[in-house]
């Protein structure tokens, strides 16, 4: 996991580097910048360079051959600790899994806020994740608080550092406070602002920068193997960031499925009779399964309108936090709309979807009320039920 595999990011890697080639090495450094810019990749770079026991070029380039090297590239080094929040009660062999994922690619979703279940992309479980005092005192200020084992330097990787909680950062900046000599903290967090000043004043900052839709496309394509028109598209979503990039390429029907949601909620409220009815065809066409899981999407999306609503958008815990904004918006614009009312529309929907019900008619029964109910108004769910005998098959 060399400097090659960042992506962009020149200013932070130059310093990194020089501060290798210089020996010039902080105990301390905070990574800061949006999601999925590349501030792990810079990390375990970093580490590496670290680590290498190879004659070095004075660049602060890892050779990339030596043992440090090969062990940094399969994720065993024993002197480097690469740590994440998680939720209580995950399994070892999921934590493993995911340590396996971001040793193969450091752009990899592994966070548990973001990706509860690895196999299931669509799973959205609102889980907290976060980083215990005791996490903090077995695996991290035992371990570097020892004599490296064999390499040059003590490394931890602490990725979503704001997520420590207070206990916890309190007792890691003790350690801070007097750094064991060699050691390498590495923290990284898309929120600087959460973490206590005293820790952040005691790293030296590098910022990342959202990256730019050509060094995202150019990526793509280097990396993932795409055709240059999918990675522009791609990347022109990605919001500056290589990991949802990623995620587009891998779950690109959820994605789609999530567009389908947006635009069924837009037609509802318009009420457009011809966008309306192509909305529902396109829905009905993705047959009976999938559009069961159009309607738990649809859910968890006015929870989200819910906990924006309730909690304000900046401490709003979302599902779907690629949508923040949509969401925010759409507080904004429509303040009368019954949401709870809207919650139970859908769920009476998908529980008819279960059944033997015309799914056209049902979706379009399900628009219109959801429609008076984004204006306030009181709705109900008129469809025919397969016991009146006015159902078809859909
Ligand atoms: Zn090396």
């Amino acid at each position: 996991m060399d400097w090659s595999h960042v992506i962009g990011q020149e200013r932070p890697v130059e310093a990194l580097r020089r501060a290798v080639a210089g020996g010039r090495v902080a105990h301390a450094y905070l990574f800061h910048g949006p999601h999925g810019t590349g501030k792990r990749a810079a990390g375990l770079a970093f580490a590496q360079a670290l680590q290498c026991e190879g004659p070095g070029d004075g660049d602060g380039r890892p050779c990339g051959a030596c043992r440090a090297c090969q062990k940094m590239q399969r994720g065993v080094h024993p002197d480097v600790h690469v740590l994440f929040p998680h939720p209580k009660g995950t399994s070892e062999e999921d934590r493993a899994e995911r340590k396996e994922l971001l040793s193969q690619d450091p752009y990899a979703e592994i966070s548990y806020a973001r990706r509860p279940s690895l196999s299931d992309p669509s799973d959205t479980s609102n889980k907290q994740a976060f980083y215990s005092v005791d996490r903090v005192h077995e695996e991290l200020l035992r371990p570097m608080s020892l004599k490296p084992l064999e390499g040059r330097y003590k490394v931890a990787l602490l990725t979503e550092a704001e997520q420590m909680h207070p206990k916890a950062a309190n007792a890691f900046l003790k350690l801070l406070e007097e750094p064991p000599p060699q050691t390498a903290f590495l923290l990284t967090t898309a929120h600087a602002d959460r973490l206590l000043p005293t820790i952040t004043s005691r790293c030296q900052r590098l910022r990342f920068a959202p990256l730019g839709a050509e060094a995202l496309a150019g990526a793509l394509v280097r990396r993932e193997d795409l055709d240059d028109e999918r990675a522009q598209m791609l990347a022109r979503m990605a919001d500056g960031s290589y990991t949802r990039a990623l995620e587009l390429t891998t779950n690109g029907e959820l994605l789609e499925h999530r567009r389908l949601v947006l635009d069924f909620f837009r037609q509802a409220y318009t009420q457009d009779a011809t966008r309306l009815a192509e909305g529902v065809e396109e829905i009905r066409r993705l047959g009976r399964e999938r559009a069961k899981g159009l309607l738990d999407l649809m859910l968890r999306w006015v929870r989200d309108l819910l906990l924006v609503r309730t909690l304000g958008p900046e401490e709003a815990p979302l599902v779907n936090v690629d949508q923040a904004e949509a969401a925010e918006r759409f507080c904004e614009n429509l303040p009368q709309a019954d949401l709870e009312a809207m919650v139970r529309l859908i769920e009476e929907a998908r529980r008819l979807a279960g059944r033997n019900v015309n799914l056209g008619l049902l979706l379009t029964a399900l628009a219109q009320a959801l429609g008076r109910a984004m204006r306030g108004r009181s709705a109900r769910l008129y469809v025919p039920l397969p016991e009146a005998g006015l159902s078809r098959a859909a």
